[in-house]
């Protein structure tokens, strides 16, 4: 039984105080679900320390958009997992579609993030997905499988309970074009058999998928309640407690639904 998560990507936004209001309403939203679905927040750099502090005691997790392969040294700008994990985090999300595609980051080096990680007891979250081109050519499934092998090289079965991967078709990022449930379901369904095939099945089946890609507590529903969707990855419907909240509402609502 997999629990659901609902993550919070701030992104590039947010200054402290909103940082810490927004923890603070998500904290306090989620409190009544949190004995069946888990929330991670994923802020800023700079707002990873005060929003741990308002976070405190809530049950929320704590995640970071990005980490360093290196343990320490000359890496100007810069942040090690010990660092993160100093900060307060539980969780990072490496590979994210901005970080791939805006940013350029090569798929050698997201595996080395996702292995520093993990290594370092960081639960990575890594994320996967294909472009408005890949999709259209009919290559999505060859871009996952891609994405997943070098992601995940050097990374054993043992190490999965340190690992959630999040669907993210860059052309649902942002865009306010959400995938349909059956898009969603028939990637998550095909990454879960990856994973069944190169790893082995108990691994795949423990192992969350979470659909990320213009998510709003409309369609919040719908995509959880697919079998191989396990929760959700939302960017801008996660900077207002009033929008977030419900997300974690729907995804309480398809928990007690019985899924
Ligand atoms: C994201 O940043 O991971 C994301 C899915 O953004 P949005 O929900 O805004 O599409």
């Amino acid at each position: 039984m997999r629990r659901l998560l609902v993550a919070g990507n701030w992104k590039m936004n947010t200054v402290r105080k909103t940082a810490e209001a927004l923890a603070s309403g998500v904290a306090s939203g989620a409190k009544p679900h949190l004995a069946t679905v888990d929330v991670l927040v994923c802020p800023p750099f700079p707002y990873l320390v005060p929003v741990a502090a308002a976070l405190a005691g809530s049950g929320v997790s704590l995640g970071a958009q990005n980490v360093w392969h290196e343990p320490k040294g000359a890496f100007t700008g810069e942040t090690s997992a010990d660092m993160l994990l100093d900060a307060g985090c539980s969780h990072v999300l490496i590979g994210h579609s901005e970080r791939r595609h805006v940013l350029r980051e090569p798929d050698d080096l997201i595996n080395r993030k996702v292995r520093a990680a993990i290594g370092k007891g960081l639960h990575a979250v890594l994320c996967v997905g294909e472009l408005p081109d890949e999709r259209s050519s009919g290559r999505t499934q060859a871009v996952l499988d891609r994405q997943m092998e070098s992601g995940l090289a050097g990374v054993e079965a043992g190490d999965f309970g340190k690992l959630t991967i999040a669907y993210e078709p860059v052309w649902a990022i942002g865009t306010g074009v959400t995938a349909t449930p059956e898009q969603a379901q028939q990637a998550h369904d095909h990454l879960r058999k990856w994973v069944a095939a190169r790893y082995n099945p108990e691994v795949a089946k423990a192992l969350r998928i979470l659909y990320g890609g213009s998510v709003t507590a409309k369609d919040a529903k719908n995509l959880f309640e697919q079998a191989d969707v396990d929760g959700g990855l939302v960017g801008g419907a996660s900077l207002e407690a009033e929008k977030f909240v419900p997300i974690i509402e729907a995804a309480a609502a398809v928990t007690a639904s019985g899924k």
